[in-house]
């Protein structure tokens, strides 16, 4: 599991995020939602360690993601998050999915394999000698989205996997995501601005507004019976 504990982020001496404790089960689908500005995406960029925070801390099993010592390294390779805007190398869509493996030294023919059998989920196996820059936005999601899940992480962190996304591919990526959760035991922390998309696939929620947590809990408890007006405001679109 993922604990968070006391945390808080400031930029420019302004409090954007404040969480005094969530936990995040393992093997979960936890959906984090909230309006633009709430601060999702910088939780997700602190628990990934691309931002350290102002104060607070976040363990993984336990230990101090923050704490640099080597069995901690090995856990956070265990780790991989998809941005909310991707940027992609100015290669291949192949050489784009294989560049995580790569950096692993990962041996070629099971390399192959693993981006062409991602490529392939996601739908992109036809163009996967395309230039990555040509690719439509909602292409280019589904490149990063791939690029994630080749190297098998424990914890998935999504940053609006689907914003770009036409229906069928939005349901497409929901079924990868949940077969992954369920299959292969992969813990899924997800922000999304699609309250239909999170009662779809989340376990657990929870709810970020101008930087507090308000609300966190199991999915079908925080749906049926929030228990912050706040909660409830933002659920029927009234903030
Ligand atoms: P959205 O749904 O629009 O993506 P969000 O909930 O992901 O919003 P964040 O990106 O986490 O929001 O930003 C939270 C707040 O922190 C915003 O007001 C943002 O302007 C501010 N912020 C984020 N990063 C920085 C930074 N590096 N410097 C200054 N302010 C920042
Ligand atoms: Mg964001």
């Amino acid at each position: 599991a993922i604990r968070i504990d006391d945390l808080q982020m400031q930029y420019n001496k302004r409090i954007v995020l404040s969480v005094p404790g969530l936990e995040i089960p393992e093997g979960s689908i936890t959906g984090i939602i909230g309006p633009s500005g709430a601060g999702k995406s910088t939780l997700l960029r602190i628990i990934n360690r691309l931002e350290s925070p102002t104060r607070g801390k976040v363990y993984l099993h336990e230990q101090d993601v923050w704490n640099q010592r080597s069995e901690n390294m090995k856990l956070q390779r265990t780790m991989t998050m998809v941005f909310q805007k991707p940027t992609l190398l100015d290669k291949s869509v192949f050489q784009n999915v294989a560049i995580g493996l790569k950096a692993r030294n990962v041996d070629k023919k099971i390399l192959d394999e693993k981006v062409l059998s991602a490529l392939k989920t996601v739908g992109l196996l036809e163009l996967k000698d395309q230039k990555a820059k040509t690719l439509s936005g909602g292409e280019a999601q589904r490149v990063a989205f791939a690029r994630a899940m080749v190297l098998d992480p424990e914890v998935l962190l999504l940053d609006e996997p689907t914003a770009n996304l036409d229906p069928a591919n939005v349901r497409l990526l929901e079924d990868y995501i949940r077969n992954m959760n369920q299959k292969k035991g992969v813990t899924v922390i997800m922000v999304t601005h699609n309250l239909f998309q999170a009662k779809r696939i989340a376990s657990h929620v929870a709810f970020l507004y101008e930087g507090n947590l308000v609300e966190w809990g199991e999915a079908s408890r925080f749906f049926d019976a929030p228990n912050k007006q706040q909660t409830k405001d933002f659920l029927e679109g009234r903030i």
